[in-house]
């Protein structure tokens, strides 16, 4: 097994199941405001406490009040409401300063082995277009981000069969990442979705630890907080059977944390999940990053909301959904929610605009969030699905962005560290 399996018991108790109707709480029938500070002061119990968030009376108080959050009506009164007290969580936690990072994705290959239900980017080999980028030419375009003021790399890709190197995928992964470091000296390399780490692992033969400790090695700087989809299993048997398990997403996290690396996290929102399966997302989210504060690691270093792109999605999912384009009101909703259940945990959020586009991903600024992601450069996996909110931005226009909020801003590092001048 590639997984370790302390890691594995460990990601069996962190992971929280989508709580059922028996988890029906009396804060149903508080008014939103009291609800939502009910939230506020069970997070202030937790936070940095000594007691372990194991599954005991506090997270299941927890659960039961996200999942009133979650289930209450919305209206504009709620709306509103969920706004100004997500926007203020927002201020008490980080401030009013947005940032952003300028960066460069290079999606390696759309070639897959697997076939998930939302997924419009991969193709088999021989279908119109399959791609798959050479080396050279992924190290002049690592070369021309540095020289355009990029501080990051951000390297996604399906899982594509010959991405080998004398036989080894590890090996393939490792030279890449050697190979881009030459290219762009000091560049940070994001990198390597779960799925991907996973899939490295069980093509070698390895364990998940020694390709961990390999890229690492080799560059590996930090690691998106991708292929989490939905953290419930009935979500995922229906959504992507063949990807790794909420419980195999979580056990990997844990891995990445043990070792030392940060990562992001994820939520794709807006199709088949439930309120039940958002809580158990965003509370596994929550356990996760407990579990490495105790361990004095850095954990997740923010949380993205990704919304569903159906436009060209597969036939069966977008049919079910019956939306080509996220809905704003209800992904800005959610936004909000998510920044008052992760509350003091996860506290940098960060809207897609490439999902959104750009003028509503500023409006999530309203709704909780600080951050405004990456220049990109390029994108192709959402692009690929339909999304309207283009490929890339430029440094100035996520700038303009957040100035027209009345927001200060600065561009940041991958981490949230400082990045000399660009600071309004
Ligand atoms: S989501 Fe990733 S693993 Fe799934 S089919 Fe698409 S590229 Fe492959």
């Amino acid at each position: 097994m590639s997984l370790c399996p302390e890691a594995w018991h460990e990601a069996g108790d962190l992971l929280v199941h989508p709580p059922g109707p028996e988890s029906a709480h009396p804060g149903r029938q508080l008014p939103l405001s009291d609800l939502i500070a009910a939230i506020e002061a069970l997070q202030g119990q937790n936070i940095g406490g000594a007691d372990p968030f194991d599954g005991g009376a506090a997270s299941a108080e927890l659960a039961g009040l996200a999942l009133a959050l979650l289930q209450h009506p919305s209206n504009p009164a709620s709306r509103k409401t969920l706004r100004t007290r997500a926007d203020a969580r927002r201020r008490e936690l980080v401030g009013d300063t947005v940032t952003y990072v300028v960066n460069r994705n290079l999606n390696t290959s759309n070639i897959c082995t697997l076939r998930c239900g939302f997924c419009a980017f991969r193709r088999d080999a021989a279908e119109p277009g399959a791609y798959r980028l050479d080396r050279a030419e992924l190290l002049v375009r690592a070369a021309e981000a540095r020289q355009r003021g990029a501080t990051e790399l951000c390297l996604q890709a399906a899982l594509d069969p010959e991405a080998r190197l004398q036989g080894s995928h590890l090996a393939w992964a490792e030279a890449l990442l050697t190979d881009l470091q030459q290219a762009a000296p000091g560049l940070h390399l994001h990198a390597f979705s779960p799925q991907e780490l996973l899939f490295f692992a069980e093509q070698d033969g390895l364990p998940l630890d020694t390709v961990l400790r390999r890229l690492q090695a080799a560059g590996l700087g930090s690691v998106p907080g991708t292929a989490a989809e939905v953290l419930s299993e009935p979500v995922r048997r229906l959504i992507c059977p063949e990807k790794l398990s909420a419980r195999a997403w979580v056990t990997v996290m844990l891995q990445v944390h043990r070792c030392g690396l940060a990562s992001t996290s994820t939520l794709m929102a807006g199709h088949i999940e439930s309120a039940a399966d958002r809580v158990a997302h965003l509370l596994t989210l929550v356990a996760l990053q407990r579990w490495a504060w105790q361990h004095q690691r850095s954990g997740f270093s923010e949380f993205v909301l990704l919304p569903f792109i159906g436009a060209a999605a597969p036939a069966a999912l977008r049919r079910r959904v019956g939306r080509d384009q996220p809905d704003a009101t209800a992904m800005l909703t959610l936004t909000a929610q998510a920044r008052l259940l992760l509350g003091p945990w996860i506290v940098h959020h960060q809207p897609s605009w490439v999902k959104l586009t750009l003028p509503v991903a500023a409006e999530a600024l309203r709704w909780g969030c600080d951050d405004l992601g990456g220049t990109l450069m390029e994108e192709h996996i959402t692009t690929m699905a339909g999304a309207s909110g283009g490929t890339a931005q430029t440094p100035e226009a996520l700038r303009q962005a957040a100035l027209a909020l009345g927001r200060p801003v600065r561009q940041r590092s991958t981490l949230y560290g400082l990045v000399a001048a660009a600071v309004a």
